[in-house]
């Protein structure tokens, strides 16, 4: 329904979020300015990431209000859209505005804040407007029924939400499956890979004429907050899979993609990433683990010397996509690293050890972590482990190309985190909404008080925020394109709206929040871990965000 006042929400949510657009290329002229179009952006570290941030937040302003918008267009106003889009654009042009007298050194040239503008985001910013929004998501349960518009998401949706509701969620004992693995520190069970195998959903990013079903990212960014609502490690299942695809339709050899192509769109192939060291993690230029050309056997091919850190899923994994330096002269940074497809055994505990045949040893130790349970984060060592030739992807056109390759299939595997974040802030909001509605304190329910609303208002909108920002990316993206900014606004945004939103949503549990046996307290540390892989934030800001804003980078 449209009525007059829902359309002023919007036609002040459109001018809002085009001042915090302008405000954000003020910002990036500048920054490009100082840092010489990137080239000294750790002489402007601070400012740097203060200008990834907002330029993120005023994209996903203009993504919530363009799909607002849309609704309006299609004769589908939708006053609680156009609520959210309203506080939300408010929300970011007052604190651009604040940044702008804290900081005018960040701008170029820009007129004064009007008088207009300021009492326009005063009226997106009134309390009773995000109350009343908290008060229907409230009434609705959170339950998140946003527009699609194409009939493949959509139906994903609809039957993802049902299958993670019957078999991630399925209970025994009266506990279940998601919050027993939590809870336990169990590996994913073989009959849920199974499921997934089944229903296709490895083969999610996998061309057809590989044997796979690739959904286009829309729908793929669907399926993923969909299983990461009931648990980060369904949502989570896919994302390795994904990255090796990547790199092999990147720069595989046509034999490669014949070969790992079809097995890893059905499960068959399960993969554990391992780029991270000891004393590597952001500066992956700096990879020390060693590839040495050797013929063992009879067959040429390389041998694998090093530590590797935090490989996920490495355990049950049949392959490991490792990252390792070819060339032994360290100054060649990125240009001395290759990617290997490292074949092993599967394992299902805590500590593993795989022996080859040819003496090569890999062992693992899972690190203890206190969320993003259920694949387990191994430590690892290589020993002479040996890899033949044609399991270097690209083969001999691949050599030096490993961090390129990586970093093409890290590019989506972090839209495919905005997915996961999405999915467990929602998983938040709505176990929210659920407890406010059945907890009594001072003789009435917490949802029935301005405060609550306000919070639960207030999370709505971040998280809407946050979803048009990665299906926006997720429609725009080229597969065919290298074009890291968009994955990496989604991953920043929606990580840390999900570590914001699920504390807000144990918060209102109080101390009920605090105990294991309640889901909200999985939800916290599971999103914990979100704003952490695929680039810690500091380096995706910086290094990918800034960077690509102030070249000029899409
Ligand atoms: C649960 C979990 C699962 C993971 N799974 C995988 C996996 O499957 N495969 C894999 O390869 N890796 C994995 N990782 C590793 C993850 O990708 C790294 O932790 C991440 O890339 C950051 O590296 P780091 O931990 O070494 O932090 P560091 O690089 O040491 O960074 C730590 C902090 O230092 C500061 N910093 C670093 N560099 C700069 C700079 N240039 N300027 C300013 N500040 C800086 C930032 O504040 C940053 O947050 C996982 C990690 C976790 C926690």
């Amino acid at each position: 329904m449209t009525t007059e006042a829902t359309t002023g929400a919007l036609v002040a949510a459109h001018q809002l979020a085009g001042e915090a657009e302008a405000m954000a290329a003020a910002a990036i002229a500048k920054a490009a300015e100082l840092t010489e179009s990137g080239a000294k952006i750790d002489d402007h570290q601070v400012l740097c990431e203060r200008l990834a941030v907002l330029a993120t937040e005023a994209r996903a302003a203009r993504s919530l209000v363009g799909y607002a918008e849309r609704l309006a267009a299609s004769g589908r106003a939708d006053a609680l859209s156009e609520d959210e889009a309203y506080a939300y654009a408010a929300e970011v042009a007052h604190k651009t505005i604040g940044l702008r007298e804290a900081h005018p050194g960040d701008f170029a040239d820009l007129p004064a804040v009007s008088d207009a503008t300021r009492t326009l985001i005063r009226g997106g910013l009134d309390d009773a407007r995000l109350r009343r929004i908290g008060a229907q998501v409230i009434e609705g349960r959170g339950v998140n029924g946003v527009e699609l518009d194409n009939d493949d998401a959509a139906s994903t949706r609809s039957f993802a939400r049902q299958f993670a509701k019957a078999e991630v969620l399925r209970e025994e004992d009266g506990v279940a499956l998601a919050d027993r693995i939590h809870r336990e520190d169990l590996l994913v069970p073989e009959s849920l890979i199974k499921q997934f195998s089944e229903l296709g959903f490895f083969g999610s990013s996998v061309p057809d004429e590989f044997g796979g079903t690739e959904m286009g990212y829309l729908t793929m960014i669907v399926l993923t907050e969909e299983l990461s609502a009931a648990s980060l490690i369904a949502g989570s299942l896919l994302t390795r899979s994904e990255i090796l695809t990547r790199a092999l339709l990147e720069g595989g050899t046509e034999e490669q993609k014949q070969t790992w192509l079809p097995r890893l769109a059905t499960g068959e192939v399960l993969v554990g990433i391992s780029v991270t060291e000891p004393d590597v993690g952001s500066d992956v230029a700096s990879v020390q683990c060693k590839a040495t050309p050797a013929e063992v056997g009879g067959t040429q091919g390389w041998l694998l010397n090093g530590a590797k850190a935090w490989c996920t899923f490495a355990g049950r994994a049949n392959v490991l996509a490792l990252l390792a330096r070819t060339d032994p002269d360290a100054s060649k940074g990125y240009a001395g690293l290759s990617l290997f497809i490292v074949p092993k055994d599967t394992f299902d505990g805590h500590k593993f050890e795989y022996r080859q045949a040819t003496g090569g040893v890999l062992t693992g130790e899972a690190i203890p972590t206190p969320g993003y349970r259920g694949m387990h984060s191994y430590i690892l060592n290589l020993e002479d482990v040996f890899v033949p030739m044609e399991n270097l992807v690209g083969e001999a056109k691949g050599v030096g190309r490993g961090f390129y390759l990586t970093l093409g299939g890290f590019a989506i595997g972090r839209l495919q985190t905005g997915g996961r974040a999405l999915g467990v802030a929602q998983a938040g909001l709505e176990k929210a909404c659920a407890y406010v509605t059945q907890r009594v304190q001072f003789g009435k329910p917490i949802a029935q008080y301005q405060l609550t609303q306000y919070k639960i208002g207030l999370m709505a909108t971040r998280i809407a925020a946050a979803r048009q920002l990665t299906y926006d990316v997720a429609r725009e993206t080229d597969p065919k394109a290298r074009a890291p900014l968009g994955p990496a606004m989604a991953k920043l945004f929606a990580s840390d709206v999900a570590v914001w939103a699920t504390q807000e949503a144990q918060l209102l549990h109080g101390g009920w929040g605090y105990a294991e046996e309640d889901r909200i307290s999985r939800y916290v540390a599971d999103a914990q871990v979100l704003p952490i892989f695929e680039g810690v934030k500091a380096t995706l800001e910086l290094k990918v965000i800034a960077r690509a804003l102030v070249a000029g980078g899409a």
